[in-house]
């Protein structure tokens, strides 16, 4: 059975057609370079995505500073890098139980190397 690709390597965005041959093997018809057939074979084979999301965040309480009721409760996060697809419900229950607290600097790793894909999870957002 053959699929339909665009492949989004480049701007050009050529239009694939990509037969699963079994074993692993992959034929592609329609890029125009050699990047467009490993897109195709990572496409079919062993989707990624960056995945993103947020997770808790606990705010120290300042001593004489009334809390703010519309103060965010969440910090986003996001992979560093495109993460296997058929292991993003593996990560998401994982950072799910973790808490962070501010101050948060964004850029800052959350998780190293998660679940060993070689992909980190660093947080989007600054919070005090
Ligand atoms: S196949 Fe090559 S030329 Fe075509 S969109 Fe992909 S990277 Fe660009």
């Amino acid at each position: 059975m053959s699929q339909e690709l665009i492949c989004i390597t480049c701007p050009i965005g050529c239009h694939l057609k990509v037969e699963v041959l079994g074993a692993g093997e992959v034929q592609v018809e329609g890029n125009r370079c050699p990047r467009g057939a490993a897109y195709a074979r990572e496409e079919v084979l062993s989707p990624k995505r960056v995945v993103t999301a947020t997770c808790r965040l606990r705010r120290e309480p300042q001593a004489g500073v009334q809390a703010s009721l519309t103060a965010p409760r969440r910090v986003p996060w996001r992979t560093t890098g495109p993460f296997p697809q058929e292991r993003v419900a593996e990560l998401l229950a994982l950072v799910s139980g973790i808490e962070v607290e501010t101050p948060v600097v964004r850029g800052k790793i959350l998780l190293s190397n998660v679940l060993d894909t070689g992909v980190d999870v660093i947080l989007t957002r600054s919070l005090s």
